[in-house]
């Protein structure tokens, strides 16, 4: 099973995508449709040893926030506390502490997801000056120190550009990155729906999305599986190598969250919300969640999965906007799909493997953009 666990819910960035626009979103009806729950402190109280009792040997906790290393203190405590226990560390950060934290606790985290959004002007635009440099460098060190673990560089795409496929090429010539992941930022506030301007951006994002696949297989014909997670994990499943049929994210089912008082939650946006807590730490059983439509009943369900439990359940775009981004989703799987038969052939041909579209899921790509 993989946990994520809230070290705090404080963060040292003001990123345009959740900063600002949470700021801005002071109504958006939710209280008056799910219970609300403030009583969780900012930082981490929970106990190493419920923690302890609670895992068992080959679960991974995903450190997260907020900013998980702003709170270095509990994740220290909780690593300490739990080694040799059998459980895996990750985390997603937004990259800027990474120096500042010592390295034998880095070089322990199996993976690691750091947010970036592309090259510097892009980045920089969203997160803040500065943070394009700060974060490259930072994951350049960690790589001169011999960290070889995976990096996953995590983007976020605004629907104010729709250049995906320079911005993938742009962090993929870096080096520096294993994987690359992004999502949309659609659907997740209520006031920042404008139907013109998404309409426009997801006709765009699409041929970018075209162009990029027609990338990914140009490099497996060279010998090379880019790990585009968006591709690769709906490639698995339309080959029938993954049988989930549910959320790529797993959210309720395979990936939960651990509050800062040791709720536990579907997944990190239902940090507070009663409606999502599954148990607490001393819980033997988690309660599962269920997608309502147009989930329910799309064709597309079985290798989409839903694209987002939070989604789904919050209903925050009107129904036009929700069906744009569903078209998105679709065309990227209807474009992995057409590869399938070329990828076949490279496979018999031995120019790539099987193996090499394997990944773990649940440990923060979720998949569905
Ligand atoms: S394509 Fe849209 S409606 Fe269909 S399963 Fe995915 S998110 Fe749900
Ligand atoms: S896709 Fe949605 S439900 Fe899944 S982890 Fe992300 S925010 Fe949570």
């Amino acid at each position: 099973m993989h946990y994520h666990i809230i070290l705090t819910e404080k963060c040292n960035s003001k990123c345009k995508y959740c900063y600002e626009k949470s700021m801005n979103e002071f109504e958006n009806g939710l209280d008056k449709k799910w219970k609300f729950d403030f009583s969780a402190p900012c930082d981490s109280e929970v106990s190493v040893d419920k923690l302890k009792k609670f895992l068992n040997a080959g679960d991974t906790i995903i450190f997260y926030g907020g900013e998980p290393l702003v709170n270095f203190k509990k994740m220290k405590e909780i690593m300490d506390g739990l080694q040799n226990s059998g459980i895996r560390f990750c985390i997603q950060t937004n990259g800027k502490l990474l120096d500042e934290i010592p390295y034998e606790y880095i070089k322990k985290m199996d993976k690691m997801l750091v947010s970036i959004d592309g090259d510097k002007k892009r980045t920089d635009y969203n997160k803040g000056i500065g943070t394009y440099d700060l974060v490259i460098n930072n994951v350049k060190k960690l790589r001169e120190k011999g960290y070889k673990n995976e990096i996953v560089a995590r983007m976020t795409i605004n629907s104010e550009f729709n250049d995906l496929y320079e911005q993938v090429k742009h962090l993929l010539s870096l080096g520096i990155f294993d994987s690359i992941h992004w999502q949309i930022d659609a659907g997740f506030y209520k006031n920042d729906f404008d139907e013109k301007k998404f309409s426009e951006f997801a006709d765009k994002y699409n041929s970018s999305v075209e162009k990029l696949i027609e990338f990914w297989i140009d490099e497996m014909k060279k010998g090379k599986v880019l790990r585009l997670y968006p591709f690769v994990g709906i490639l698995n499943r339309l080959m029938g190598w993954d049988k989930e049929t549910r959320m790529h994210c797993g959210s309720g089912y395979a990936n939960y969250t651990i509050t800062t008082d040791g709720k536990i939650t579907s997944c990190p946006i239902m940090n507070n919300v009663a409606e999502f807590y599954a148990g607490n730490l001393e819980s033997e059983k988690l309660k599962q969640f269920d997608l309502d439509e147009p989930c329910d009943s799309c064709d597309y369900k079985n290798i989409c999965g839903g694209r987002c439990l939070y989604w789904n359940k919050a209903k925050l775009w009107p129904e036009e906007g929700d069906k744009l981004i569903c078209k998105t989703i679709i065309f990227l799987i209807e474009h992995v799909k057409n590869k399938i038969p070329e990828i076949k052939k490279l496979i018999s041909s031995g120019k790539i493997s099987e193996k090499d579209f394997e990944y773990e899921k649940y440990f923060g790509p979720e998949i569905i953009p």
